[in-house]
């Protein structure tokens, strides 16, 4: 079955830092995007449904972009996060250049998942980085994580002042998904979508 070719076939390609070494473009990629904490690991992980993607802090893996690979269908791109405050200015720099130069060249980028802690709903950084995908002319979808934290009035609010914000950005698209790792939700409704994307 379709739906699960994701979790059953995804294996980890590489971990890169340097934009030189970039792994092919044969395949469409669809990146994950987001501040430190967001959740990106544990979404990764209900995705894929392993845990290459690790939710652990492991310090190597948060500074570089880490490939996921379903064989001949879609890669997964795992973004350093940002708002990581115990970090160098140099760091930070660092990583942020990486992921400028990424989105700057890669071809086989369609899209990229912006994740948004929904208890804290837009902070200035998420702004910025949906500034800078409409900058780089980027196709991108919000994905609210955590929602079992989340009062339903709350939610609703957050998704409000999303929505306000994104409704006349051509690179957005309109559907945001609502989603808990941890519960298991709107995962399926995801991987519906990635699969029509590829
Ligand atoms: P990352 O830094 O964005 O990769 O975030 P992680 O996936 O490592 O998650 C950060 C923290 O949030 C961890 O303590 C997770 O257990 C927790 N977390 C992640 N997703 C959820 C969720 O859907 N619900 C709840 N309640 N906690 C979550």
């Amino acid at each position: 079955m379709i739906q699960n070719t994701i979790e059953n076939e995804c294996f980890f390609l590489s971990s890169v830092t340097n934009i030189r070494s970039l792994p092919n473009e044969n395949l469409n990629e669809i990146g994950f995007w987001g501040r430190s904490n967001v959740g990106k690991s544990s979404l990764l992980n209900s995705i894929i449904q392993n845990s290459i993607a690790r939710t652990s802090k492991t310090p190597g893996r948060t500074t570089s972009l880490n490939f996921f690979e379903v064989p001949k269908k879609i890669r997964f791109v795992d973004f350093p996060g940002y708002g990581y405050a115990k970090r160098s200015k140099i760091e930070i720099y660092e990583w942020n250049k990486l992921i400028l130069d990424y989105l700057g060249i890669r071809k086989n980028l369609v899209s990229i998942f912006l994740l948004i802690d929904s208890r804290h709903c837009l902070k200035k950084n998420d702004i910025l980085a949906l500034e800078l995908l409409k900058s780089f002319r980027r196709n991108f979808f919000i994905v609210l994580t955590k929602i079992d934290k989340v009062k339903k009035n709350d939610l609703d609010s957050c998704y409000n002042n999303i929505y306000n914000i994104i409704k006349n950005n051509k690179f957005a698209n309109q559907k945001i998904f609502f989603t808990s790792s941890k519960k298991n939700e709107g995962i399926k409704e995801l991987k519906k979508v990635i699969l029509a994307i590829k």
